[in-house]
């Protein structure tokens, strides 16, 4: 069976008004232009969103790594904080790395004295700078994630952490999606998806491995496909997502 994982590498999934995938990337602050390249690279038109009005008419958000705190008090400046809200309630696709997974989480440990604007709606705990400062960031394989988007041939992941959070605790509509091995022999989780939100403690885009990009737009073509069928299009043959 063709999957919208082995599509992506072909063609482009199309939305439901048969075009292209129009993905936002938050461009606020942070590492936005990474995601750009390789969302584009894959056949993804991008929007930088800077301004609620651009959040109409796309089909996938991403908030990249950065700064949470600085995040959060540019959005809320920017009358962002409620659309993002309204976004993530109605089921959209979004994905938080890093800094990103921190504003989607319903509860941070570790933040700055006054807190800071939290989005919400991912059903998890985050540990803010888990690991320590900046001078701490590393990289490191991730436990085999047992979703066929991500464990195929290309062998194991190497994610890169910087100033990274941890998930400690998550509800019961969450899926861990990939954990490291600490060195109690205990489990950290650092991947996680819940329906339609995938949240990253790691930094996907600055390597050259797209698998995390891919099972993002796959999740925003709604997979698992149903009787995926090939259209023929100007950029050649396309697949359909689910309708
Ligand atoms: N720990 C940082 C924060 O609190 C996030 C770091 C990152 O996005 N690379 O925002």
């Amino acid at each position: 069976m063709v999957t919208a994982h082995t599509t992506h590498n072909k063609g482009n999934c199309l939305n439901r008004q048969g075009s292209v995938l129009n993905i936002g990337v938050l461009a606020l602050q942070g590492a936005f232009i990474e995601h750009s390249k390789i969302l584009k690279q894959l056949g993804a038109t991008v929007v930088e969103v800077r301004k609620a009005e651009q959040l109409t008419r796309l089909d996938g958000l991403i908030i990249p790594g950065g700064e949470s705190t600085s995040m959060g008090l540019i959005a809320e400046r920017w009358g962002l904080i409620e659309p993002l809200r309204a976004w993530v309630q109605a089921g959209k696709p979004i994905w938080g790395i890093c800094a990103g997974m921190i504003l989607l989480a319903e509860r941070a440990e570790g933040q700055k004295a006054g807190g800071q604007p939290l989005l919400g709606g991912l059903d998890i705990t985050v540990n803010r700078n888990y690991f320590g400062r900046q001078v701490d960031s590393f990289e490191m394989l991730l436990d085999t994630p047992q979703i066929p988007a991500l464990s195929d041939a290309a062998g194991p992941y190497s994610a890169i952490f910087i100033r990274a959070p941890v998930i400690t605790a998550i509800g019961q509509g969450v899926e861990r999606l990939a954990s490291l091995s600490a060195a109690d022999g205990g489990k950290l989780i650092v991947a996680v998806r819940q329906g339609s939100i995938l949240a990253t403690a790691f930094h996907p885009e600055l390597t050259a491995d797209t698998r995390w990009h891919q099972l993002f737009l796959d999740m925003v073509c709604k997979e698992p496909l149903i009787e995926p069928h090939m259209a023929v299009t100007p950029f050649g043959n396309l697949l359909h997502c689910r309708s």
